[in-house]
Order: structure tokens, then C-alpha cells, then sequence
């Protein structure tokens, strides 16, 4: 694959052409830039121009990279939580105090390793997060996966296969419970339209009226949860 790097400011970005319709754009943490994604038949110069245009979300993208350190904020379940070095009593890696907003880490100065073991939190949180979710919404639609998977993923909310098999991405457990509901739904709707036609958002539609503003949450939000992967 042929990659360039271009700068938006002082915001590094990885052009990495595709087969693809559209411009997508991701923070890559362990190559510390953006990774703009597009279609093969775009050029630099246009790219570029697309990117000085849009500067303002580019560079919002740049700063909205999470840095472990004593006090960083860190989304659960959709809120805030201050990070603390206090080690947890309990010989866990990390503590989560609900009450106090605030998660208890062993590895908050530990550089990866804190990604790796997050993530591994969010893999043993997300049954917990994601098994009734999935039952409800199972029920209601009348459509079932032949299997579930859940996992982090750098740059999908969820995916369903041909084989009907629903795929999760485990950094959900972040987002808030709502647009947790919004991702099932949206998978489980692909078992029965494949694509993102105006047959597919009326079938999500007819379950979640009010899709829009949770699809809303993942785009305002959505960087600050996958620049941890
Ligand atoms: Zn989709």
C-alpha cells in the first residue's frame, strides 16, 4: 500500500487511498497521526484542499487524543471519569468508583501497557454491558445473529457478515448505554438489509424513532473512544 503523509497545521495526516466511496478520517495512536482514508481516484491536491477546509475538525481530531496522566478524563458508560494513580486495594488494574467518578489505575505512568490493559478491562466489561442489550433488541426485531463477537476494533462501531454473524467493538462499553442500543439495532437491521440504503435507516427507524441524535453522540464523540484503541 502506498502512503503519504501531509500536514494539516501541525496535524499529521496518512493518506491511505481505498477502494471506498467516501473520506473517512481516524486517529492512529501507536503511529501517533490521522489516517485519512478515500477514494484511489482523489488526488493530493484535492485532498489537501478538502482537508484545509475541514481544519477546524482535523485539528479537533488532533487534540482529542487521549494521554493517560493523573486527572485525564476518561469516558465510561458515556461519563466522565477522572483517572487516579492510586493503586486499587483490590490487586485489580483498574477501579472504577461510580460514585465518585473516578477509576483507580496500577498503570495510569506505564505508557501502552495502559491501552493494552484498557482494553482488556473493556473486553471483560463488555458482556456485562452488551448480553441484555442483545436479548431485548433479539426480541423485539425478530432477527437473531448465528453468533456474537465482541472485540476492539480502530475504526468500526460493529459489523454483521454475510453469515449473520454481529461483531462489536468492546470500546463501546465507553458510550453511553443509549447509543450502545443504537450499534445493536444497526447491526441486527443488516441481517435484513445489507446495505446503508433508505430501506436500511427506515428499518432501524421503525424500532428507534430517535436514532439520529445517538448516530450524533458517535460522530461528536466517537474519536475520543477509538484514539484509545
Ligand atoms: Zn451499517
Amino acid at each position: 500500500m502506498k502512503e503519504k503523509i501531509i500536514y494539516i497545521e501541525e496535524a499529521p495526516v496518512c493518506l491511505i487511498p481505498e477502494k471506498r466511496r467516501s473520506i473517512r478520517l481516524a486517529w492512529d495512536r501507536q503511529e501517533r497521526l490521522i489516517r485519512c482514508f478515500h477514494p484511489r481516484s482523489l488526488s493530493e491536491a484535492v485532498l489537501k484542499n478538502f482537508l484545509e477546509k475541514r481544519k477546524r475538525r482535523v485539528l479537533a481530531l488532533f487534540s482529542q487524543v487521549f494521554l493517560p496522566g493523573e486527572g485525564a478524563s476518561l469516558l465510561y458508560g458515556g461519563e466522565e471519569y477522572r483517572l487516579s494513580s492510586e493503586a486499587p486495594e483490590t490487586g485489580e488494574t483498574f477501579f472504577r468508583d461510580d460514585l465518585a467518578k473516578t477509576i483507580r489505575t496500577s498503570c495510569l505512568n506505564e505508557g501502552d501497557l495502559f491501552f493494552t490493559r484498557w482494553k482488556e478491562y473493556l473486553d471483560q466489561e463488555a458482556p456485562l454491558c452488551f448480553h441484555e442489550k442483545i436479548g431485548f433488541w433479539e426480541d423485539k426485531t425478530g432477527e437473531e445473529a448465528s453468533r456474537w463477537r465482541f472485540r476492539p476494533m480502530r475504526s468500526r462501531w460493529g459489523s454483521a457478515s454475510p453469515q449473520r454473524a454481529i461483531t462489536l467493538n468492546t470500546l463501546l462499553v465507553m458510550a453511553p448505554g443509549d447509543v450502545v442500543d443504537y450499534v445493536i439495532l444497526h447491526e441486527l437491521a443488516h441481517l435484513k438489509v445489507a446495505d446503508h440504503s433508505f430501506r436500511f435507516w427506515n428499518e432501524v427507524a421503525r424500532f428507534m424513532p430517535d436514532f439520529n441524535y445517538r448516530r450524533s453522540w458517535l460522530r461528536e464523540n466517537g474519536n475520543k473512544i477509538l484514539s484509545l484503541y
